[in-house]
């Protein structure tokens, strides 16, 4: 019997404030039976109205499920429950229940944006008796903090994220119910600039603001009574602003992504009940204003602190002045714990990913960023102290204004940690082996897509870009929907990569794009801007998710029409970045965008027939054949020699279907011969060949130099940022060295996490999870794993989105080669073995009269060769 676990409504468990009028449903099946045969939905009000019914539907879809239903009201909590048959057709018990709630559904906002020249906006109100349910929705152009009472109405930070603010700007929904009290109430916000006024969105434009200067909030706080009575507070001339000193004494006095922050405190101005007590007399009024942008739902994720980092050292560099190494390169904050402070001590910290050979901080790569917090104390007896509205990217913290015995003396309560935000996403797969280098770049891989998944996907998150840079991000989303849960975080940011793009169709460089209205005319960059194509259709491989590509697919359409338009010809140059940080073995621009363009093209017909728009679907496929054609004629001789003779250029034929049929075997013996003899097993490749060579050495069958080239220790490759310490993925390979020191310093960012998307194929080759795109989100997969022969482990889990799937192999001491794996309920598996002997009979798994062995969901471990004894299904 099979039971539905795991309920989800967009993505999301029990999401509030939701908007979206057809949500999409999707759970996993879990019990013994191998598939689902039928399944039943019903979505019912709190009061018992049934919306939706959906009857019994055979079908064994348990993803993307379109609700079907009445048409949802706002501010309204549905719940929902399944209740599958499996494949004898006997019926399981009923799920337990979930529930979503909307927000607006398109109401207009009865709040007004509110705005001024003070950071703290408040409205203080009375209850004379305590709510039922009670309902914050909030955004801001620029950072919120919203306290109810001096309470955090949440732990998420950074709200309300960033999109794309000349069109969009997300609001939160937030469960306030037990934060209010019967008699007299303080609703405060705190703004910041963030990425709507500060630096990171002006710095491009001489220092000019591109979307606004000062920050503004809308919030609409609901609260509903036993007895059936509401009421609401909005933002409006209703509500007030801090003047100084009070304001001084909350805090923040200037805030900056780059730059950093400056917070003072002052004596006896410690909690919120100062605000009601002074409200009357020390607030002035707050300016209502208007503003275009649209408001939102958040389908994104929020930002939270994943973990905490003590430090491993600390050493004073100066009387009163202590660096602390975290031990670990990350995005966050450092947290202070100050006891017996005095008033008006300061306290700076200013943060760095690595050490100068004196042992001083190195700032070189941070460029224009200051990075530094300053605190100027109250003086009390416990004071603790964190920046609010900026983060940094960081392994060392030098702290002014502390001694390393303040810190150290356990009989005090002072002590510092370094707080890792992040994008809250479920982590859902892993990977380990017995090479403990291959481990480590590993952990890299998780701690490097960590530092750069801060609401959008960027850079780097240390130096003054941080920019949602798309190449980055379309060679890594592959990686990362491996690592973690990620389909709302890109769903987000591909909303905004949209929102982004130039007149002429062109996806940008980076998304949220905050200079799109600067530079107007910016054109299509190969290998950046596809992202608009490749991050949907990862979506679609790991998550079935065709709505997506139906919403953008004439958007894709658009940037490779203008691309051909623009050159007159199906040869393109327009690759402005080319194989950025290449080994001195560039490859031509118009090579990489006629590549590209072709590949796109292809990929845009199999989307079309996806979206069934079949015609558009003919179309590209043909033009797809045209662009081939004068890249082969461009590109290759007549008896199909390659005439672009770099690492790259081969790899983005082979991956793209361009090389002729006469030039196969040439190309793959240039390509073999150039990692092997020419370059002594190393890599020529830059940010856009990198990842496709071990992926095309192995289709090309070269599965031994794939190895070699990963396990490659010297430099170039992704073992020798490693060999050299590094605790995160580096911009450049040598980005520091034992021997030479520091790299060129205007790209040095040590937390960048585009060489990271080789951590795709240790799942998909080292232990073979491979998905099938023709059954997408792993409805059908393969289990192929190549093991390394000087490996004697690995081992790979995910938990797709239909359940866990898991591949371990292992070299036992007698010899014998062991392979568990399992296939979650609701899928099947085609399962190719290892070429490590031969294969049992093995219960649960079965060959067709092709060869091809498949197997039914369920635990499995094989023993491969001629001591099969062990062999089951678990
Ligand atoms: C970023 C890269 C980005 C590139 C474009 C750099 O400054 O850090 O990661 O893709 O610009 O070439």
């Amino acid at each position: 019997m099979l039971k539905a676990v795991n309920l989800r409504t967009e993505y999301k468990n029990n999401p509030i404030g939701m908007d979206e009028p057809i949500p999409r449903f999707s759970y996993e099946l879990q019990g013994s039976a191998a598939a689902q045969s039928a399944r039943k939905i019903t979505v019912h009000t709190e009061t018992g109205d049934i919306v939706w019914d959906s009857g019994w539907i055979s079908c064994n879809e348990t993803l993307q499920i379109e609700y079907d239903g009445k048409t949802l009201r706002p501010f309204t909590r549905y719940l929902w429950s399944v209740t599958v048959k499996d494949e004898t057709g006997a019926e399981g018990p009923a799920s337990g229940e979930a529930f979503f709630e909307t927000g607006f559904m398109n109401l207009p906002w009865s709040a007004q944006w509110i705005t001024g020249n003070k950071n703290m906006f408040l409205r203080d109100f009375p209850l004379d008796k305590k709510p039922v349910r009670a309902r914050l929705y909030a955004t801001a152009l620029g950072f919120y903090l919203a306290t109810l009472n001096g309470q955090n109405v949440t732990e998420d930070l950074y709200t309300p994220g960033w999109t794309d603010y000349f069109a969009r700007v997300q609001y939160q929904a937030y469960d306030v119910t037990d934060l209010l009290v019967k008699g007299g109430n303080t609703l405060a916000f705190e703004l910041g600039k963030g990425w709507y006024a500060g630096r990171i969105s002006n710095a491009w434009n001489q220092g000019k603001a591109t979307y606004g200067d000062t920050p503004a909030l809308l919030a609409e706080l609901h609260i509903e009574f036993e007895d059936g009575s509401a009421v609401r507070y909005v933002t409006g001339s209703e509500f007030s602003m801090l003047n100084p000193p009070l304001a001084d004494a909350l805090e923040v006095r200037s805030s900056d992504i780059y730059d950093g922050e400056v917070q003072r405190a002052r004596p006896g101005m410690e909690s919120w009940k100062c605000y009601r007590e002074r409200i009357k007399d020390e607030c002035t009024h707050v300016t209502v204003t208007r503003k275009r942008v649209a408001v939102v739902w958040q389908s994104g994720a929020p930002v939270r602190c994943c973990c905490t980092l003590g430090a491993h050292t600390i050493r004073t560099v100066s009387p009163g002045r202590v660096i602390l190494d975290f031990g670990q390169n990350a995005a966050g904050r450092i947290h202070i714990i100050l006891q017996n402070s005095a008033s008006g001590q300061v306290i700076h910290v200013r943060h760095g990913e690595m050490l100068n050979p004196d042992g001083s901080l190195y700032v070189e790569n941070l460029r224009s960023a200051e990075a530094v917090f300053t605190y100027i104390c109250k003086g009390m007896e416990i004071e603790e102290i964190e920046p609010k509205f900026s983060f940094f990217g960081c392994r060392y913290a030098e702290i002014t204004g502390l001694t390393k015995e303040d810190i150290e003396n356990t009989e005090t309560k002072t002590d510092v940690y370094f707080r890792v935000l992040t994008s809250d996403l479920e982590r859902v797969g892993r990977f380990s082996c017995s090479d403990l280098l291959l481990n480590r770049l590993y952990a890299n891989i998780i701690w490097g897509q960590r530092g750069n998944f801060l609401d959008v996907p960027t850079d780097c998150p240390q130096r003054d870009e941080r920019l949602g840079w798309t190449g980055d991000t379309q060679v890594f989303a592959n990686t990362a929907t491996w690592n973690t849960f990620a389909p709302e975080f890109y769903t987000k940011w591909i909303a905004d990569l949209n929102l982004s793009r130039s007149p002429d169709g062109s996806y940008p460089p980076y998304a949220p794009n905050p200079y799109s209205q600067v530079y107007k005319d910016e054109i299509v960059i190969s290998g950046w801007s596809d992202a608009g194509l490749i991050v949907p259709w990862n979506m679609y491989v790991k998550y079935g998710d065709t709505r997506l590509l139906k919403t953008y697919l004439h958007n894709m359409s658009m940037q490779l029409d203008c691309q051909i338009r623009r050159a007159g010809s199906y040869i393109v140059c327009n690759a402005r970045y080319k194989d950025w940080l290449n080994i001195d073995c560039p490859t031509g621009e118009s090579y990489i965008s006629t590549a590209y363009l072709a590949g796109m093209t292809k990929l845009l017909a199999r989307i079309a027939a996806l979206c069934d728009d079949m015609a558009e679907s003919r179309k590209r496929e043909e033009l797809y054949g045209e662009i081939r054609k004068a890249f082969i004629e461009k590109f290759f001789s007549n008896d199909g020699e390659l005439l672009e003779k770099t690492q790259t250029a081969a790899l983005l034929a082979f991956n793209y279907g361009l090389v002729p049929e006469n030039g196969v075997e040439k190309t793959k013996a240039f390509l073999v011969n150039d990692i092997r003899h020419t370059h002594d097993t190393h890599l020529t490749t830059g940010f856009l060949g990198t990842p496709l060579l071990l992926k095309v050495l192995t289709q090309l069958g070269e599965i031994d130099l794939a190895y070699d080239l990963l396990l490659q220790q010297t430099y170039p490759g992704w073992l020798y940022p490693v060999t050299q310490g590094a605790t995160t993925m580096w911009e450049r390979w040598n980005s520091w060295t034992k021997e030479t020191g520091f790299g060129s310093v205007g790209m040095n960012s040590f937390n960048h996490y585009a060489y990271g998307a080789v951590g795709e194929w240790f799942y998909e080759t080292i232990c073979g999870i491979v998905p099938d795109e023709e059954e997408p989100a792993f409805r059908h997969f393969k289990l192929a794993p190549m093991p390394a022969k000087s490996m004697q482990t690995a081992c790979a889990e995910y938990k797709s989105i239909r359940g866990m799937i898991r591949s371990e192999w292992r070299r036992e001491s007698d010899g014998r080669f062991r392979w568990r794996f399992q296939i979650p309920s609701g899928t099947t598996a085609e399962i190719i073995f290892p070429d490590e002997g031969t294969v049992p009979a093995v219960d649960g798994i079965t060959k067709d009269d092709s060869g091809k062995w498949t197997a039914l969901p369920g635990k499995y471990e094989v023993y491969l060769g001629s001591r099969p004894e062990g062999t089951r299904k678990i």
